[in-house]
């Protein structure tokens, strides 16, 4: 193996758009969406992997909210924990069924993996996230009296439940999730975009309710491991230009200055594309050597260099490998 991926999996990637989301929907998702990331395995990556985890979370959220009365609710920082140990199994359990089918003899482990924020990062007081369920204002508007929600509109007529989104700062147990990828082990880690935590004074950790954005997580983990690539999978194919209007166009290779570009010319959505880009950013600006933006289909040719958006640094030699 001479090369680490850092694969950011979209909660499309695990939770069909249509349908209830059933589990067994899940993972039948899960399933077809390992097919795409098996190319990893037959081109010899080492691979962490992490995933999104909005829908699960927000269904999470809502089960308490159904039954506070008869049992005491989670919080949702613990919500997020329980997630990544929910899609963990189910991404775990998938992807070794797959390479115990293909007689490959790689361990795939899940970590709970806790993440560092600024407790005072604006994000807390002003919530952004959308989670959960989708309604109509409504059917929302009484959710949101009973339960105490705060909502906001995400596309015109669709209204969710909002949460606060602070940026990950540090992710504990690197070091350990370093040791296994390298080791050949494939790890799902900060599943969620990780569970949020900060420092008290005195040194202790404490849980914080929110949910941190996944893509800006993995850049960081990405960071963390050493990787070579990191891997946007989402449900379109890259990134566009002028994104649905009549010029709209995909970008295939661009560099650090022309995403950097594109982004402060606005072309690029806050919460669903921006974040992405910002991640790849992020990435590239340690010892990342490209980062590339894709759909599940798209994977095996992009791995070739042709599909996906594929952003890369030019002044970055192969001295980054040793940083
Ligand atoms: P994920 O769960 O993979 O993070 P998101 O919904 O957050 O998915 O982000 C992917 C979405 O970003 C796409 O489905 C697309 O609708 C949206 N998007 C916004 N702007 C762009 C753009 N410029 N190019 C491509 N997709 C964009
Ligand atoms: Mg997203």
């Amino acid at each position: 193996m001479n090369k680490t991926a850092m694969i950011a999996l979209g909660g499309n990637a695990i939770s069909p758009g249509t349908g209830s989301g059933t589990i067994t929907e899940q993972f039948a998702r899960t399933r077809e969406s390992l097919e795409g990331i098996m190319h990893f395995v037959h081109q010899k990556y080492r691979i962490c992997l992490t995933h999104g985890n909005g829908p699960q979370v927000g269904d999470e959220l809502l089960r308490m909210d159904l039954t506070h009365v008869q049992v005491p609710p989670l919080p949702l920082g613990v919500c997020v924990a329980g997630t990544q140990g929910t899609i963990g199994y189910m991404i775990q359990q998938s992807f070794q069924n797959r390479l115990h089918l293909e007689g490959i003899d790689r361990e795939v482990v899940t970590l709970v993996t806790q993440v560092e924020v600024d407790p005072d990062d604006p994000s807390i007081k002003h919530p952004t996230k959308f989670v959960g369920h989708r309604y109509t204002r409504k059917e929302i508007e009484p959710l949101a009296r009973q339960f105490g929600w705060q909502i906001g509109e995400q596309e015109p007529g669709v209204w969710r439940r909002v949460v606060p989104s602070p940026k990950p700062r540090y992710i504990m147990h690197g070091s350990s999730i370093r040791t296994l990828v390298q080791h050949g082990t494939i790890v799902i880690a900060s599943g969620g975009g990780g569970i949020p935590v900060y420092r008290e004074p005195d040194g202790r950790l404490e849980g914080l309710d929110a949910v941190i954005d996944k893509d800006l997580a993995a850049a960081l983990m990405g960071r963390i491991i050493k990787a070579e690539e990191l891997w946007i999978i989402t449900d379109v194919p890259g990134a566009y230009v002028h994104y649905k209007t009549p010029r709209e166009q995909l970008l295939g290779d661009i560099t650090v200055d022309q995403a950097r570009a594109y982004l402060e010319a606005g072309h690029f959505q806050s919460g669903s594309m921006q974040p992405k880009i910002e991640a790849a950013l992020y990435f590239l600006s340690y010892h990342g050597k490209r980062a590339v933006i894709t759909s599940i289909p798209e994977i095996e040719a992009a791995i070739h260099g042709k599909a996906g958006t594929i952003i890369y640094n030019p002044n970055q030699g192969d001295h980054c490998e040793n940083s």
